[in-house]
Formats: structure tokens, sequence, C-alpha cells
């Protein structure tokens, strides 16, 4: 069977420390902990959005769209949508 046409592959963002775009998804998680609160790093600065100012403003998040569901993303960081 076909893979989906609707599935989005790829989903560009920017860093909000140097202003690179990036793809989310190829992204690295980074090493922080607890797993679960884990962020994407920045593939040109290296930065994760763990020690961004909003990371842990919970009205900064929303549920994720299923396709980010499925690539390990409970929640989306609006700065990421
Ligand atoms: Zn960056
Ligand atoms: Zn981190």
């Amino acid at each position: 069977m076909a893979a989906e046409t609707s599935e989005v592959v790829r989903h560009d963002v920017n860093c909000p420390y140097c202003g690179g775009v990036f793809d989310l998804f190829s992204a690295s998680w980074c090493s922080h902990w607890p797993v679960g609160t884990q962020s994407k790093q920045c593939p040109r600065c290296a930065r994760c959005l763990c020690d961004h100012p909003s990371y842990r403003e919970p009205r900064m998040w929303m549920d994720a769209p299923l396709v980010f569901q499925k690539r390990g993303f409970p929640r989306l960081f609006l700065l990421y949508l």
C-alpha cells in the first residue's frame, strides 16, 4: 500500500536563538532530563529549547496534531508551530 500522501514529512521552524531554519522532524533531540521534556536541537547553533524563557509556560503549549504525535511530540511548543 502506498504511503499516505497527506503525511507531513518535514516541518521547517525558525530557531528562536540564531534565526536559522531547520526541519523539526529530522533534528536531534537534546540530551536533557527528564525524558518527555526534551526538545529538539537546532543543527546550526546546537541549542535546544529547554532554557528558553517560554518553555515552562503552559500557555505556550498545545496538544500536538496527530502527525506530530507520530513523531514523538505529545505536545507542541507554539514557537515550533
Ligand atoms: Zn539555532
Ligand atoms: Zn534540552
